[in-house]
């Protein structure tokens, strides 16, 4: 409770894959929320589920506009900006809109903030390093981050967002937060995603083609999804001083390949595996430092990768997921050719 009534939240992006577990945390929390999605990666089944329950509104917008604002209430606790594609297959299909959503749309949802004195949450990526020359990622490191290739709308949209977030907390326009997320997956992920976890898995359980781009040896660190999601609760309600962007993300390192071997064996596919090239930019390997999360958030990843895998098969072995769009492995071809 705020001020006598229930709390309340805008969840940007909440009809996408983590959008759609934080409305829930939030519900369960006996928090009210207000979802902005645009539909552009978000389901529209994952709002219809929820509309079931009364302190859930649903507000279809894009935040590069500002109508979505007036179909807002006047007052609001707390904004989480989830609003942006995150598969590189999907953010770069329209670098602009990529770039842009990160941009002026941080930038409309700060501005909410500040009217409504509300506090604000920036989701930002492990991406802000680039291809890193520091290993594990501290948030300290400023990264290594190509400003003109194919992964900048992100990258660069992000960095950007970072710094503008800051800036309204400097000005005291707004209490504000930043999470930079590390690799995610989880029910829920759309199988025609792109990312490694859903397309591996997606075809294992159809038996078509494994695809690895490169060699396979670049490595990258999972997070199950809620452990994800509370992190990101955590560092919304930390009240100290200005914490500065928190990794959240899980430490355990696996290569490609070894990613590959786990979900061959869980699903107990004879899916071939093929190489394709490896996209330009491809950082070569991710590993975050969560020490600050530790320390200030009581934070730490509980699912190890092979629970949290298998509760993801099984997501994907049910009908719900069958019913998805598949395209994963011409998406993988599209993004590795
Ligand atoms: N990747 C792969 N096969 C796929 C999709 C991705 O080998 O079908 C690789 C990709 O090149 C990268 C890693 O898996 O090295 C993680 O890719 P993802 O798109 O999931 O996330 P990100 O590159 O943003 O970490």
């Amino acid at each position: 409770m705020k001020n006598g009534r229930t709390k309340r939240a805008v969840v940007a992006g909440g009809a996408g894959f983590l959008g759609s577990h934080l409305c829930e945390a939030l519900l369960a929390e006996g928090i009210q929320v207000w979802c902005v999605d645009n539909f552009q990666t978000g389901l529209r089944r994952s709002v219809q589920r929820m509309e079931q329950n009364p302190d859930f509104t649903f507000v279809e917008g894009d935040v590069i506009e500002t109508n979505f604002i007036s179909k807002l209430p006047r007052s609001i606790d707390l904004v989480f900006n989830l609003a942006c594609a995150a598969s590189p297959v999907q953010y770069q299909a329209d670098p602009e809109h990529t770039l842009m959503t990160s941009v002026v749309g941080t930038r409309n949802l700060l501005r909410l903030a500040e009217q409504r004195d509300a506090r604000f949450l920036l989701t930002s990526t492990s991406e802000v390093y680039g291809d890193p020359e520091v290993h594990p990622q501290t948030e300290s490191y400023r990264g290594n981050v190509s400003c003109t290739g194919p992964r900048a709308c992100y990258d660069e949209g992000k960095r950007a967002a970072e710094s503008l977030t800051l800036d309204f907390e400097r000005a005291h326009r707004a209490e504000v937060r930043i999470a930079r997320l590390f690799n995610t997956y989880g029910p829920r992920m759309r199988s025609d995603d792109g990312r490694v976890v859903s397309n591996i898995i997606t075809q294992a359980l159809e038996g078509s083609d494994i695809t690895i781009y490169g060699d396979g040896t670049q490595t990258r660190s999972f997070c199950y999804v809620d452990d994800m999601i509370d992190g990101l609760m955590r560092l919304m309600r930390y009240d100290g001083e200005q914490p500065g962007p928190i990794n959240i993300g899980n430490p355990a390192e696996l290569t490609v390949l070894a990613l590959v071997e786990h979900v061959l064996k869980l699903t107990g596919s004879r899916s071939p595996v093929v190489h394709l090239p490896l996209p330009q930019d491809d950082p070569r390997r991710r590993r975050p430092d969560i020490s600050r999360a530790t320390q200030l958030l009581g934070w730490a990843p509980r699912k190890a990768l092979v629970e949290g895998l298998q509760a993801t098969v099984e997501w994907f072995s049910k009908s719900e997921a069958a019913s998805e769009p598949r395209r994963a492995a011409d998406d993988a071809r599209h993004l590795a050719g």
